[in-house]
């Protein structure tokens, strides 16, 4: 069989080709990336009534948008409760939680009230513990968000884990019974439409090479000529390059990979995946896997090799932890490997505002979703576009946090291989 190297996603949502679009020489508003973040920005400007042009590197949906597992859920801040409550103070920290818990039900509904299919399924997600001690852990940590913001889950015992899961590795587990999926090429293809429809400007393959400061706002040089902006909002989460190196030195990039299987025997599938769900579990270096949306096939992901897209080592990388997870897919073929880039920071959070100082002083941003975005990158871009508007809907619990960075980070990760070597070896002992 042979093994493509483009996600599964695009077998039914193809990359549009890039229809050259005229610049105009002036524009309220100049949004860099068209992923959801910039879409969603782009949207609530033009519904404000702004004028907004979304430039794109690539071609239309390149980055992580269209390419992500299309799993849904709150990214609870990975500081956990005491860590927000010790970072932020208690009332700050209840607020990101309660804004959180949001984020699913604001992507449902935004999807439903712009008649965008995207084949969103609320199934639930359950998370299995990899060892007694980290079901002791989650037990604690749901209980916590439980009282704090009335999170909807359930412990599942060891005894009862294959109503769950067909996997034979776990001491239990937790579902979260809101959490959800959706393939996120047909979301990123139904958003352009939608965004074209309320009058903004994409244009694809048309990156953004230099970016000033100018009397009218910014003057942005393109690949296809310049052009003055009011404001800007910088929407470039894994891929924030040089051209706006401030943000860039704030985010690590990191690369997500992941597989799909040939379609399944159905009894498989189901004896793997009973109730369809999301799924993920409890080791430090992340993995995490669904059935696409027509049930016939496994989706596993998980962190990839370096910063470059290595197709060969990404495969080896998450074949071996999915047989780990599931080891009846031993024999099964696989025919999609596939990666982009994400976004961490450095305090765990995503970060949304308004850059002060230096050459970005004034322009906008949101970024840094630490590998959960597909629910947050909606929320956000919808808020950012309505801070920019100046409406005060756009204010978030999540504004003006510091956006942090470290002494001599320009933006390159260069010490992030020993870091997940020291994550592998930590799940290795059970840590
Ligand atoms: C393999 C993988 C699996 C994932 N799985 C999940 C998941 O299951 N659930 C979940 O919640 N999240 C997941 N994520 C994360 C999620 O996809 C991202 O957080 C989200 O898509 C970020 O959206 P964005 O619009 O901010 O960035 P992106 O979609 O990455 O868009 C940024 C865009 O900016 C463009 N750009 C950069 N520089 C310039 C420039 N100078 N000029 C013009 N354009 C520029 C890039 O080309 C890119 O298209 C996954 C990510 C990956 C890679």
């Amino acid at each position: 069989m042979v093994l493509k190297t483009t996600p599964y996603w695009w077998e039914q949502s193809p990359r549009p080709k890039t229809e050259t679009v005229a610049l105009p020489t002036s524009i309220d508003v100049a949004v860099i990336g068209a992923g959801f973040t910039g879409l969603c920005t782009a949207l609530s400007l033009a519904r404000g009534g702004a004028s907004v042009i979304v430039f794109e590197a690539g071609v239309l949906g390149c980055g992580a948008s269209t390419v992500n597992g299309g799993m849904v859920g709150p990214s609870f801040h990975k500081l956990g409760i005491d860590g927000l409550k010790n970072k932020y103070g208690v009332d700050r920290a209840n607020a990101i939680l309660r804004e959180s818990v949001g984020f699913i039900d604001y992507l449902d509904d935004f999807l439903a009230a712009e008649g965008i299919e995207a084949e969103f399924v609320r199934a639930g997600r359950f998370r299995g513990a990899l060892r007694p001690l980290h079901y002791d852990a989650m037990a604690r940590d749901l209980e916590g968000l439980q009282k704090a913001v009335g999170v909807e889950g359930d412990m599942v015992s060891k005894s009862e884990q294959h109503q769950e899961t067909g996997s034979p590795i776990f001491h239990g587990g937790l579902v979260y019974h809101r959490d959800g999926g959706l393939d996120p090429a047909m979301y990123h293809d139904g958003l352009a439409r939608t965004v074209r429809d309320a009058g903004v400007t994409i244009a694809p393959e048309t990156a953004v090479t230099a970016l000033r400061k100018s009397s009218a706002g910014f003057e942005l040089t393109t690949v296809r000529g310049t052009i003055n902006a009011g404001q800007v909002a910088v929407c470039t989460n894994g891929y924030t390059g040089a051209v706006t190196q401030d943000l860039r030195r704030r985010v690590l990039p990191l690369r997500s990979a992941m597989i799909a299987t040939a379609p399944l025997d159905p009894t498989l599938m189901k004896t793997l995946m009973p109730k369809a769900r999301v799924y993920g579990d409890s080791r430090r270096l992340v993995a995490y896997y669904r059935p696409s949306p027509d049930g016939s096939r496994i989706l596993f992901g998980g962190r990839g090799s370096g910063l470059a897209d290595n197709s060969a080592a990404n495969f080896r990388i998450l074949h071996r932890s999915m047989i780990a997870v599931y080891p009846q897919l031993s024999e099964v073929a696989t025919d999609h490997v596939w990666s982009g880039l994400v976004a961490y920071t450095f305090d765990h959070a995503p970060h949304i505002g308004r850059f002060q100082g230096g050459a970005l002083d004034g322009a906008f941003y949101a970024m840094g979703y630490c590998g959960s975005g597909v629910a947050r990158s909606s929320y956000f871009g919808s808020k950012l576009g309505l801070k920019m508007l100046g409406d005060p809907n756009g204010i978030t619990a999540f504004d003006d946090l510091d956006f942090e960075t470290r002494p001599l980070y320009g933006g390159n990760p260069w010490f992030m291989p020993a870091l997940l070597m020291w994550h592998r070896i930590a799940d290795r002992m059970g840590l």
